[in-house]
């Protein structure tokens, strides 16, 4: 990530510096007012803005990868920005990223059945997560 940034003349302030390690440490998924919470606790004067132009540009860079829900409650996975799927738990919206095997399989086959030439993929598994389940 970092590389990529300096590459792009984007000045590495401790803010933005913060942002990334939220991100690429994280597996939770995180959204954007949750990163902005995290990071303010360690720099209290960070601006949502810098939050947004940090993950817009990771984004660009392809070293993040959004979870875009219409409601606009988007998540973001700096850990994995490669397409994988994802199971979003419709009551506390947690969202896991287990390996599964096959998916390059089911890519190829999509290809071969539309003639497209498929870039990238996404794939959202809607339930209950285990410890929703419990409570219910
Ligand atoms: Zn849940
Ligand atoms: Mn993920």
């Amino acid at each position: 990530m970092l590389a990529k940034l300096r590459e792009r003349d984007f000045r590495i302030t401790p803010q933005r510096l913060a942002i990334l390690k939220i991100l690429a440490a994280s597996r939770r998924h995180p959204s954007v007012d949750e990163i902005y919470q995290e990071v303010r606790t360690e720099f209290p004067t960070t601006s949502l803005a810098t939050v947004y132009k940090t993950i817009a540009l990771l984004k660009e860079l392809n070293e993040v990868l959004e979870l875009g829900f219409p409601d606009g409650s988007n998540r973001y996975d700096g850990s994995n920005p490669s397409p994988h799927p994802h199971a979003i738990c419709v009551r506390c919206k947690k969202v896991m990223d287990p390996e599964l095997v096959n998916i390059d399989a089911l890519s190829e086959e999509m290809s071969r059945k539309t003639g497209y030439k498929i870039y990238h993929h996404r794939l959202d598994f809607f339930g209950l997560c285990p410890e929703c389940q419990e409570k219910h």
